[in-house]
């Protein structure tokens, strides 16, 4: 429910979703990417009590399983808590029933985009794809490099100027990059991946 403020609050799904949308299979097939059984969850709402972002989220984490366990397909993937969602495990480690909601998440990012599904947070889409192309390039993420190019992509290339400086001067960030000793495991895992992905 929607509260006066306009604001989620933890509880029951928004009025707005609407319940004739719901697909067959999408249960399943985020069951299988993620490895969890959403079925076992029973809204006890340990997980969004203490995830750090809830109230950031448009769903919180136990609404997004009530989406999953209802194959409300389009709310769930056009959603902006699965961006918002650092992958922390706070909530994981908590549920009593050990579901991994932070692999349901990354279930639900991965068929976003394979699905072609209109992105709610394209500035974290795109910070995630210079990450994961950093760590493409090394073997490890170099974070200067990480936040220039983040940053120009966005036009916008003295963004957070001033904290890129103070972390230099932290010694917080790396000026050159360093590569990993064991650059061709890596490119064999991103293979890999590409492989599976194309798979299915
Ligand atoms: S903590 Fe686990 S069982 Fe409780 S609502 Fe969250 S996912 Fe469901
Ligand atoms: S993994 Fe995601 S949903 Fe879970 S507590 Fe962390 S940020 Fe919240």
């Amino acid at each position: 429910m929607v509260e006066s403020d306009g604001k989620n609050r933890l509880g029951a799904l928004p009025d707005c979703i609407e319940m004739t949308e719901t697909e067959p299979g999408f249960t399943t097939e985020i069951n299988r990417r993620s490895g969890v059984n959403v079925d076992l969850c029973w809204q006890c709402k340990t997980c969004s009590g203490g995830c750090p972002f809830a109230e950031s989220m448009d769903y919180h984490p136990n609404q997004i399983i009530r989406l999953v366990q209802l194959g409300v397909k389009n709310a769930a993937l056009s959603s902006s808590s699965i961006w918002i969602c650092v992958g922390c495990h706070t909530c994981s480690t908590a549920c009593p029933q050990a579901i991994d909601m932070a692999a349901v998440m990354d279930a639900l990012r991965q068929t976003a985009i394979t699905e072609g599904a209109a992105i709610a947070e394209p500035h974290i889409h795109d910070f995630h794809k210079e990450v994961v192309n950093s760590i493409h390039r090394y073997g490890r993420t170099h974070k200067l490099e990480i936040m220039l190019r983040y940053n120009l992509a966005r036009r916008n290339p003295f963004a957070d100027f001033n904290l890129g400086l103070r972390m230099l001067q932290k010694r917080k960030l790396d000026l050159l990059p360093s590569k990993v000793r064991r650059m061709p495991d890596i490119r064999k895992l991103f293979k890999k991946k590409k492989a599976a992905s194309h798979a299915g």
